[in-house]
């Protein structure tokens, strides 16, 4: 006999992430999560070494010197951030606090895949939008809105597209939704974007946008699972109930609050990733293969088709290369690269040339 889970919970799709490793490889090279190839800030690690010295101790419950610290760096005010595990759990509480049955939450086509699964678990109806030409299109939202809308999740700049959408469409959509509709600007890759704050601006002046942003990309920090959220002080009330009082471990709250003021770091890894992803795309284009301008830490290369794109993504295995697949990302002809750093971007175009080369 099993026991049955509550209604819809076996309609939740588990989340496929990419393969983590790559067997039997002695040099093996993954760019399949768009981690930081640049590791993590030396003062970060030497916050994590300190905070082994304070682990008797429960962390603090209102991430008071972490939030003083974000806000400190990007010019935000502290009471409107709330911090979690990764941004994952900040899109969940939004979903968790403004969704549930008889709800719609929309998504857009090529986003991220956690969306439908939070609207899911919050007992609300996923509504997926399409986009045009890989670009989220601001009217198709609009006119997908119901009454029964509560949320719309955004990834800007798209993953795994890395295309972007002008702040002020950002700015058109949130006027324009409907008012008990929740405007969530995923900005898990704003920090390699140029001239784009992810939103905050239009968060401090709207009561209707929350930002959502993670320690896991620019940081180097995606095994520690920080993220953080900033909006309306209303909203971030309310996701707050919802919180454990010990989300986030001392650990977790002095790594992060060292990466973030790390700057140089910081700084060092945003200015590779621009230069690298400009020559990766030149690259990919150079070989016939088609590919968007980035503004993120991957590229998406697009291939003739699904055949195509699988046996590049062998080739690359065999040589030891991990990326990833986009199939389920509405991209079966795609391979979506992460921006590694000077050498992990000549080998996979080194790869990918023999490939095509064996292929013509
Ligand atoms: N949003 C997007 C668009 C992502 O790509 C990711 C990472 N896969 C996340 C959110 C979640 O990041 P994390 O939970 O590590 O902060």
């Amino acid at each position: 006999m099993s026991i049955t889970p509550q209604p819809g919970i076996m309609e939740i799709d588990l989340y496929v992430g990419g393969q983590s490793r790559l067997e039997g490889h002695e040099n093996p090279l993954k760019l399949s999560s768009n981690e930081n190839p640049y590791g993590t800030s030396s003062q970060a690690l030497a916050a994590l070494e300190r905070s082994a010295a304070t682990l008797h101790r429960y962390p603090s419950t209102d991430h008071a010197e972490l939030r003083a610290a974000i806000a400190e760096i990007h010019g935000l005010d502290a009471d409107r951030i709330i911090c979690g595990v990764g941004s994952d759990e900040v899109l969940q509480f939004i979903a968790q606090c403004y969704a549930g049955p008889g709800c719609e939450v929309i998504h857009t086509e090529h986003g991220f895949a956690m969306y439908p699964i939070l609207a899911r678990a919050a007992g609300a109806t996923p509504v997926e939008v399409r986009e045009r030409a890989r670009v989220v299109d601001v009217d198709a939202i609009l006119a997908a809105c119901t009454d029964r809308t509560r949320i719309v999740y955004l990834t800007n700049p798209g993953n795994p597209t890395g295309t972007m959408i002008p702040l002020e469409e950002v700015a058109r959509l949130a006027e324009a939704l409907p008012e008990q509709v929740i405007l969530v600007l995923d900005g898990a890759y704003v920090e390699f974007t140029e001239g784009y704050d992810g939103g905050a601006r239009l968060v401090e002046s709207r009561d209707n946008v929350v930002m959502t942003r993670t320690f896991s990309k620019i940081h180097g920090l995606g095994g520690l699972r920080i993220g953080w959220g900033y909006g309306p002080r209303a909203i971030i009330d309310v996701l707050n109930r919802v919180r454990q009082p010990f989300n986030l471990s001392t650990t977790q709250l002095a790594v992060a609050e060292a990466a973030i003021r790390d700057e140089r770091f910081t700084e060092h890894c945003r200015a590779e990733n621009a230069r690298l992803r400009v020559w990766l795309r030149e690259q990919l284009l150079g070989l016939g293969i088609a590919c968007d301008e980035s503004h993120a830490n991957y590229v998406l290369a697009r291939f003739a088709d699904e055949a195509e794109a699988a046996a590049c993504d062998a080739a690359l295995r065999e040589s030891g290369i991990l990326v990833r697949r986009v199939g389920g990302y509405g991209f079966p002809e795609g391979l979506r690269i992460t921006v590694g750093d000077e050498a992990g971007c000549a080998r996979v175009i080194d790869a990918i040339s023999r490939f095509k080369g064996a292929a013509a």
